[in-house]
C-alpha cells in the first residue's frame, strides 16, 4: 500500500462543485505532433469538471482506494505545520501542479524518506530541486503536452490583450465610462510589428503558428536551431541569442522551462536594450525575468506592457509589486489549467500512477529525472549541473 499527497489548488471560493458554463468539452485525442493524449487503463471523472481544486482530487480517490491505497490530498503546503509537510515524511509519491506548487526543496526532500515518485499534474517541474530528487533517487515525471496548447493560446491572447490596451478599455465600460481617448491612446494594431519567441517548444511553436496569419515578423531563440522545412512552415527567423531578439522585438513572448541558463533572463541590463514601448507576455515562470527589473521598466515606461501568469512565490503575496504595476494584464497562474487541460493532466496522472504501481515503464516523454539523472523531456529541458542547480524550487527571488 502506498501513499499518495496531493497538494491541489483550494475549492472555488463559492463552493464545489461549481455550475459550469458548457456542458461538454471536444474530445481530442492526438497532439500537434502526432503522440496520443494520456491513456490510462480508465477515469474516473468527467472530462469538463474541475479536477485540479481539493474536491476535484483529480479523479483519483477511486482508483487509488480500490487498489488499496491511500489519497491525502490538502491545499495547506506552506511551513512546518502544513498538512503537506507533516504528511510528506511518509508518502511514497507527491503530487502537485505548477499553478499551486508544492516546493520540493533539498531540505524537504531529504526528510521525505519514502518518497519514490513525484509527479508534476502539467508541465514544469522546476518546483523540484532537480539535483535533490536525482541524489534520492527519486522519479519525477510530468502530462508533457497536457496543457501546452491552453497556454500558447493563453499567450496569444495576452498579446493582443496588451497591445490593443483591451484590460483598460474594458474597464472603462465597467465603470460607467466611455472615454474613447482614454481606451485608444495605449491601443495599436499587431499588424506588422515583429514577435520574438524564447524557447520554440511546443508552447513556443503553438504560439508562432497562431500569430503568424496577424502578418507580423517572426523571430525566435533558443539553443538548438529548428530544421529548415519546419523553419519555413512556421515563417520564424531564428535568432542565435536572447540579446538579438531582445533588441528588435516589439513583444517578446517567453516560453521556456526555468533552470539555471534561463534564471532572471529578461534583467535590468537585457530590458534595457529593448526598444522603448516593447511588451513581454510571459507565461512560462515568474523567475525568467527579474521581478523588479520588470517593476521599473513599467514605472519608467521603457516597457509598454507586461502580461503573465507566473509568479514566484505562488501563491503570490498581497503585496507582490506585480498586483500594482501600472500597464500590466497579470492573471493568476491559470492558463495551464482550463477545465480542458484538467482533462487530460488528470488522465496523465493517472496513467503515470497506473505505470508506477504496476511496474511498467512511464512514458519516456513524461520523463524529467529516474535514477539518479535526469531523462526522458527533462534531459532536454533542464540543466543540474552542479553548482548551477535551478533556484525554481529554492526561495531566492
Ligand atoms: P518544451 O520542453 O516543449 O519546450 C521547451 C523549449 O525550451 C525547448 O524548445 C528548448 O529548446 C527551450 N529551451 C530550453 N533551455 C533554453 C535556453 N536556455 N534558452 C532558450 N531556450 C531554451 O516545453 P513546453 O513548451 O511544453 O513548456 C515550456 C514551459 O512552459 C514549461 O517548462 C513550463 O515552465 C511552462 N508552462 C507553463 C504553464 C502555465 O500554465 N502557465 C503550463 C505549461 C507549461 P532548446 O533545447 O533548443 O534550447
Amino acid at each position: 500500500m502506498a501513499k499518495v499527497l496531493a497538494v491541489l489548488y483550494p475549492d472555488p471560493v463559492n463552493g464545489y462543485p461549481p455550475k459550469y458554463a458548457r456542458d461538454s468539452i471536444p474530445k481530442i485525442t492526438h497532439y500537434p505532433d502526432g503522440s496520443t493524449v494520456p491513456d490510462p487503463e480508465g477515469i474516473d471523472f468527467t472530462p469538463g469538471e474541475l479536477l485540479g481544486s481539493v474536491s476535484g482530487e483529480l479523479g483519483l480517490r477511486k482508483y487509488l482506494e480500490s487498489h488499496g491505497h491511500q489519497l491525502v490530498v490538502t491545499s495547506d503546503k506552506e511551513g512546518p505545520n502544513s498538512v503537506f509537510e507533516k504528511e510528506l515524511p511518509t508518502a511514497d509519491v507527491v503530487i502537485s501542479q505548477p499553478f499551486w506548487p508544492a516546493y520540493l526543496t533539498a531540505d524537504l526532500i531529504a526528510k521525505a524518506k519514502n518518497l519514490k515518485l513525484a509527479i508534476t499534474a502539467g508541465i514544469g517541474s522546476d518546483h523540484v530541486d532537480l539535483n535533490a530528487a536525482n541524489e534520492h533517487n527519486i522519479t519525477v515525471a510530468e502530462v508533457t503536452y497536457s496543457n501546452s496548447i491552453s497556454v500558447a493560446e493563453s499567450d496569444v491572447m495576452q498579446v493582443l490583450a496588451l497591445v490593443r490596451n483591451f484590460i483598460p478599455a474594458h474597464e472603462i465600460v465597467t465603470e460607467g465610462g466611455w472615454n474613447i481617448a482614454d481606451a485608444a491612446s495605449r491601443s495599436y494594431d499587431l499588424e506588422g510589428m515583429t514577435v520574438g519567441v524564447v524557447a520554440a517548444g511546443r508552447i513556443g511553436r503553438a504560439v508562432l503558428e497562431r500569430l503568424k496569419p496577424f502578418d507580423v515578423k517572426l523571430i525566435y531563440t533558443q539553443r538548438h536551431q529548428l530544421p529548415e522545412d519546419v523553419e519555413k512552415q512556421l515563417g520564424a527567423t531564428f535568432v542565435p541569442d536572447v540579446k538579438d531578439l531582445a533588441k528588435v522585438v516589439d513583444v517578446a513572448v517567453l516560453c521556456a522551462p526555468l533552470h539555471a541558463q534561463t534564471y532572471h533572463m529578461f534583467d535590468d541590463d537585457l530590458i534595457a536594450t529593448m526598444k522603448r514601448g516593447a511588451y513581454i507576455v510571459n507565461d512560462s515562470r515568474g523567475k525568467l525575468v527579474d521581478r523588479d527589473a520588470i517593476v521599473r521598466a513599467l514605472k519608467s515606461g521603457h516597457l509598454a506592457g507586461y502580461s503573465g501568469d507566473v509568479w514566484y512565490p505562488q501563491p503570490a503575496p498581497a503585496d507582490h509589486p506585480w498586483r500594482t504595476m501600472p500597464n500590466q494584464a497579470m492573471i493568476p497562474h491559470m492558463s495551464g489549467t482550463s477545465l480542458s487541460a484538467q482533462a487530460r493532466y488528470a488522465a496523465g496522472t493517472r496513467e503515470i500512477l497506473e505505470d508506477f504501481f504496476e511496474n511498467k515503464p512511464i512514458r519516456p516523454a513524461y520523463l524529467i529525472a529516474k535514477g539518479g539523472q535526469l531523462a526522458g523531456v527533462g534531459a532536454k529541458s533542464y540543466t543540474v549541473k552542479k553548482g548551477e542547480e535551478t533556484p525554481g524550487s529554492g526561495e531566492k527571488e
